[in-house]
């Protein structure tokens, strides 16, 4: 079979009709994959609030039953989507597969959610009054995605906003239309067997970012859950508050890894390759900044320069690559602004942009060491002592992950403390990317604030309202006020 008819084959099994103006290209060697249809935002916001005025009022754990149906589905298809996922990201296709596993444990997650969306009942100071808080639906929630996580992110999103109660549109990445076409099969598979959504409940806009902003700005949308670079963040944050819209940012990281004297060099070897190099640099958790005690610097970044040389870097088709390319010409050229003659190109597919990662040792954090180069570039910095190690770690304009290799329960705990790392993810003895759906996921400063997937990242996705019952004969007002005739 050539490539040509293994596209063609992945097209069709994942029931992805190709027509329309939007080019999706691969990575892999630079090739057309197919096209789609510009889609329509103002049409999509109608028909997401018309289905909002139904879809709040079904009972919350029979929404989790059209998630738990999707879920079933996303099983179905797992390796046909991971293909697709591989073709118009370059990810290697164990990455694509762990990305379609990470949409299948998020609706198992938001099934059992369905059943969990909980309220406070609270102590009133006025005699037979009751106090309680409820969670209802928000209305429609609008997903922007980045090209690195094209399917896993809707997901988080989607999962938990339905069994929440509200429609859901997604803009997808214009670098990967495709995958949001196969998810919609997908989703229109599980709707089918559901029998009763609404129509709108679920829909795909695809497009650039005019239509991103068409839609960022609709005021029917209650809830723009947008995840991409800072430079996106801060147009649609302020965009969204103008209007007085309910925003959840997913931006740009910048993740450090402390290596300690004590570190099980072995094992952080191991995460540093993963983190660093894995997904060719391009996950918004990659790690970009190792600090490493000057006492054991010199001996980790020998064994990591042998183990970045040995990497495979090629088709992330085959299962021998480890790293695939990046995902287009202007990322591979943001990376030689960086390493200028150093790059180390890698002749793999033609028409693709294949790069060996790079480790850069530097004296100071400065300049490009501040900021996200979505390619694998990791900067090595050294240090004396652990507060000058968690300086660095915290004093970069980005907040999303970080993590330290310890075997000292002192060190470890006070990353983890009010004074440790101010990033919304601090690990002990992983790397910071690889996150599970379990946990909150999200970052600080220009990573933007927002937490999606797991934990009680849900309220987001819902009203608070606040009851007061007063079941007795009496008018009492709050904090004593007497207001008789
Ligand atoms: P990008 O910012 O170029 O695009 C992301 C999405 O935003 C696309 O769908 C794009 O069309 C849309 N968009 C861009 N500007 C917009 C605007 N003004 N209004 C509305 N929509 C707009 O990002 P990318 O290159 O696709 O992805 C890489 C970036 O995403 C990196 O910075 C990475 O760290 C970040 N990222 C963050 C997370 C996270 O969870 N924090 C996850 C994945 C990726």
């Amino acid at each position: 079979m050539t490539p040509a008819d293994e596209t063609r084959e992945i097209l069709d099994l994942a029931g992805i009709e190709c027509a329309g103006k939007l080019v999706s290209y691969s990575p892999i060697d630079g090739k057309v994959i197919g096209r789609v249809t510009r889609g329509d935002p103002e049409q999509a916001c109608a028909r997401a609030a018309a289905a909002f005025e139904i879809w709040r009022n079904v009972p919350a754990p029979r929404r989790g039953e059209l998630v738990r149906l999707l879920g079933e589905r996303l099983r179905e298809a797992k390796p046909v989507l991971a293909k697709l996922i591989t073709l118009e990201s370059g990810k290697i296709i164990q990455e694509s597969l762990g990305e379609v596993q990470e949409m299948i444990d998020v609706c198992d997650f938001a099934v059992g959610l369905s059943r969990q969306l909980y309220g406070l009942t609270i102590a009133s100071e006025r005699p037979d009054h009751r106090m309680m808080e409820q969670w209802h639906p928000l209305g429609p929630v609008l997903v922007i995605s980045a090209f690195n996580f094209p399917v896993a992110v809707w997901a988080w999103n989607a999962a938990i906003a339905l069994v929440c109660g509200n429609p859901v549109i997604w803009k997808p990445s214009e670098k990967a239309p495709l995958c949001g076409e196969a998810v919609m099969t997908i989703v229109r598979r599980a709707m089918d067997r559901f029998g009763s959504a609404p129509e709108g409940l679920v829909q795909l806009v695809q497009g650039e970012r005019d239509v991103g902003e068409l839609l960022v700005d609709d005021p029917r949308i209650a809830l723009v859950s947008a995840t991409g670079s800072t430079a996106m963040g801060r147009d649609v944050g302020p965009r969204v508050a103008k209007r007085f819209g309910r925003v959840l940012l997913e931006l740009g990281g910048n993740n450090a890894m402390i290596v300690c004297p004590s570190a099980d060099l072995e094992l952080a070897a191991r995460a540093i390759l993963f983190s660093a190099a894995g997904t060719a640099g391009q996950r918004c958790t990659t790690l970009r900044r190792l600090i490493v005690h000057e006492s054991i610097a010199d001996q980790l970044v020998a064994r990591l320069r042998r183990l970045f040389a040995q990497v495979k870097v090629g088709d992330p088709r085959k299962s021998e690559t480890l790293i695939g390319p990046l995902i287009d010409e202007a990322s591979f050229k943001a990376m030689k602004k960086v390493l200028g003659g150093n790059i180390e190109q890698v002749e793999a597919v033609e028409g693709g942009f294949y790069v060996r990662p790079a480790i850069v040792e530097v004296g100071a954090q400065e300049g490009t060491v501040l900021k996200e180069t979505f390619a694998p570039i990791l900067y090595v910095l050294r240090y004396q002592e652990l507060d000058e190690a968690i300086a660095l770690n915290n004093s970069v304009p980005q907040g999303l992950s970080s993590s330290i290799f310890t075997l000292d329960l002192r060190e470890a705990e006070l990353f983890m403390s009010a004074r440790g790392s101010d990033c919304g993810i601090a690990n002990v003895n992983i790397g910071p990317s690889g996150a599970e759906i379990g946990g909150a996921f999200g970052g600080e400063k220009e990573t933007g604030g927002g937490r999606e997937s797991g934990s009680d990242a849900w309220r987001t996705y819902v009203r608070r309202q606040t009851n007061t019952v007063n079941y007795g004969t009496d008018l009492p007002l709050a904090q004593g006020i007497k207001f008789d005739l």
